[in-house]
């Protein structure tokens, strides 16, 4: 007789991240919509993107696709891992030439998106291993955690140290750590990434690093790998996407590093990277080659500047998004080095008191803080990755708060 998941069971009703935003958050929208229609609408919400892919890009899928409808340039499944030419830019055009970093292609795994790996590299692990998350944090390090039925320890995030969490005070094994931080919108320097890694070599634990947002750092000296960090190839893995650095965000392209260094108890050098191809093998057949011929044309010298333009197409809609709310006189976090805007709620308010005046005055969606972890509570994301004329017209309306 077959029976339910029961880790997976406990994520039912509004347990998690996306029921909580499509459910609750978009249906006190839409009865705000009902009651006032002819109210305008900010919707920040959502971390997607917008605006249209690079025009390299554009080329790169397009010539991909004519090969594919060529008898003699057709091509099937490829490499489980990923493309070659695709690990081998990855490894040259981004980590090398961007970040002096050097990798063997056969350290990189190239993945759908950073999602998927993010919960899934949970599986190079023993069972038993204790998982810490900063406490507020991208949610599905958290879901994924639950689903794996592990011990969580909780990395409290302050904005006294700039929403940078301190080192767990109990042994851990995995550490996750995500920057530019999703939801904050923080960065960590150098000497704070370096107490991480200290602190995983000592113990033999493991640094999850999720460099989702890396292209939007432009603060000098902000580490945008946490490879960049002496001794973080013998402790870490990196999660890299093209979503927000290339607009992939329906295309999926992201990929994962498992260094060949990368050891832990009772492993020897180049195994948990043995361990990660074996597991793709099983349970993961690659991510479609058309999106991969887009990603190495992103990847491209023209496609590299073509991409930073967009990165900075969302930098400036978090800055004018900032500036503007600051000026009408709501305390904000990040926007700087991120495209997330984290708003301090107004005194005495709760995150989801907030979330419902500022609809309510302004037309302003976001998401209220608590959503990413009790330490949440009382702030709100706001998403700038939108069209910029929404951003001007939620800062225009941004006033009507205090009156
Ligand atoms: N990690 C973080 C911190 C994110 O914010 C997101 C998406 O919003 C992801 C991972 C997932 O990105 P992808 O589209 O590459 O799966």
């Amino acid at each position: 007789m077959a029976s339910k998941n029961i880790y997976l069971s406990q994520l039912t009703g509004d347990a998690t991240y996306t029921q909580i935003v499509f459910n609750k958050v978009w249906g006190k929208v839409e009865a705000d919509r009902a009651a006032y229609p002819e109210k305008k609408v900010f919707m920040m919400a959502f971390g997607d993107t917008s605006q249209p892919l690079p025009p390299t890009v554009v080329q790169g899928l397009v010539n991909a696709a004519t090969r594919l409808g060529d008898r003699e340039t057709y091509t099937g499944y490829e490499d489980v891992t990923g493309n070659p030419d695709l690990r081998h830019a990855i490894c040259t055009n981004y980590y090398q030439k961007k970040l002096g970093i050097d990798f063997d292609p056969a350290e990189l795994f190239v993945t759908d998106g950073a999602q998927s790996v993010s919960v899934n590299i949970q599986e190079l692990f023993a069972p038993d291993n204790v998982v810490a998350i900063p406490n507020p944090a991208y949610p599905s390090f958290v879901e994924g955690t639950l689903l794996a039925s592990r011990k969580l320890v909780d990395l409290p995030c302050h904005e006294s140290d700039n929403f940078v969490p301190k080192l767990p005070q109990e042994n851990v094994d995995i550490i996750y750590l995500c920057f530019p931080n999703n939801p904050t919108g923080s960065v960590a320097t150098r000497e704070q990434l370096q107490y991480f890694v200290d602190y995983a070599i000592a113990r033999q634990a493991v640094i999850i690093f999720d460099a989702a947002y890396s292209a939007f750092i432009t603060t000098p000296n902000i580490p945008k790998s946490i490879y960049e960090i002496e001794g973080a190839k013998k402790c870490a893995i990196e999660i890299g996407s093209f979503s927000k650095m290339a607009n992939f965000t329906g295309l999926r392209v992201g990929w994962c590093v498992i260094p060949h260094s990368l050891m832990i108890q009772n492993t020897v050098p180049g195994e948990l990277n043995d361990l990660w191809r074996i597991r793709h093998c099983v349970k993961f057949w690659g991510t479609a080659n058309i999106s991969q011929q887009g990603a190495i044309a992103a990847l491209s010298e023209t496609g590299q500047l073509e991409c930073q333009e967009v990165v900075n197409y969302y930098l400036k809609n978090a800055g004018v998004l900032r500036q503007g709310l600051e000026k009408s006189g709501f305390q904000c976090f990040g926007g700087i080095d991120s495209p997330f805007v984290w708003l301090k709620a107004t005194s005495g308010l709760s995150s989801w008191q907030f979330f419902e005046k500022m609809l309510q005055s302004t037309g302003i969606v976001g998401v209220p803080g608590c959503v990413f972890g009790n330490c949440g509570e009382t702030y709100l994301r706001l998403a700038a990755l939108g069209h910029r004329e929404e951003i001007e017209g939620a800062v225009e309306n941004a006033d009507k708060y205090f009156k």
